[in-house]
């Protein structure tokens, strides 16, 4: 599938160009990043002949849903380890609604178990028991992710922006984004507090200024940020990554961060639906 992505501009302040690239309207399910994430980590899945994929997410997780979907149509089996035991005794959110709509079986595990998602002790084991699973970690984050985000960025796009931002999250994306990238600066809004993403590349600046506190918090300046924004522009972001993103892009034009004349181009990596929800359902936000 050859993918055609708009773009949207933003008229915001004569002295600097702001542009989105609009991975949130490649797929209302396999929504922004993740189709580029998941791209050859599915194909991965379906030529070592696996009978499904494994991954890992909490209970509003995009990864989780566009998981659910891609493997559906892959004619793949998926299987989330959910963080939070106490959600096997509640209805399932509309985000796993959907995701088990799909085909997609649960395994909710404690906390202090989804906390071992990273030791290998605990990965074997997982492998034994699902022989016929590969084993994806949380966010789709691997080296097959990386390879996948390098193709967010055409050559275009390489000669017509000095600043190219996205939101961050493991941050497979992001160093998708600096492996193309080399020659522009990267600015990555970090949708979690303090971070530790050990990249070396000098062109990568990772900011939490604007996680407001922690990943998947929303102060009241956020939601009345995201609120303007769709009423001025008519896009819509969501309020635990691109929301967060565009918030600090908005507040370095105000602070005269950018260079005038600079060309900015902000990465809108979806995430849309599973935002909606957490908007509507904030009692549930373990994530
Ligand atoms: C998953 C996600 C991210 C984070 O991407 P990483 O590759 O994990 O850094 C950013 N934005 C949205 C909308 C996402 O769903």
């Amino acid at each position: 599938m050859s993918l055609h992505i708009p773009y949207s501009s933003i008229a915001y302040h004569q002295n600097i160009q702001l542009d989105i690239k609009r991975l949130d309207l490649i797929h209302p399910y396999i929504s922004g990043n993740k189709y580029f994430k998941l791209k050859y980590n599915l194909a991965y899945a379906q030529q070592h002949d696996y009978q499904g994929i494994l991954s890992f997410g909490g209970a509003y997780s995009n990864h989780i849903l566009a998981l659910a979907y891609a493997c559906q149509q892959s004619n793949l089996k998926s299987i989330a380890i959910i963080r939070g035991n106490e959600l096997a005794h509640h209805p399932l959110n509309p985000i796993l609604q959907q995701a088990q709509a799909w085909g997609m079986q649960f395994i909710f595990v404690s906390r202090e178990e989804y906390r071992l998602r990273y030791h290998d002790d605990y990965l074997n084991s997982l492998q034994q028991k699902f022989a016929n699973f590969y084993i994806l970690p949380e966010g789709g984050h691997n080296d097959l992710a990386i390879k996948g985000c390098q193709e967010i960025l055409t050559a275009d796009d390489l000669t017509q922006y000095d600043y190219i931002c996205c939101a961050v999250g493991t941050s497979g994306t992001i160093t998708g984004l600096a492996q193309r990238a080399t020659q522009q600066h990267l600015l990555g809004f970090s949708a979690l507090k303090g971070y530790d993403f050990n990249i070396q590349q000098t062109n990568i600046k990772i900011i939490d200024d604007y996680c407001c506190g922690g990943y998947a918090k929303i102060t009241p300046s956020l939601h009345t940020f995201l609120e303007d924004f769709q009423h001025q522009y008519n896009i819509e972001l969501d309020p635990i990554y691109t929301g967060k993103m565009m918030y600090g892009i908005f507040d370095l034009i105000q602070q005269s961060y950018f260079p005038k004349q600079s060309r900015i181009l902000a990465i809108h990596t979806g995430g849309l639906i599973a935002g909606q929800y957490l908007l509507k359902d904030k009692s549930h936000a373990t994530l």
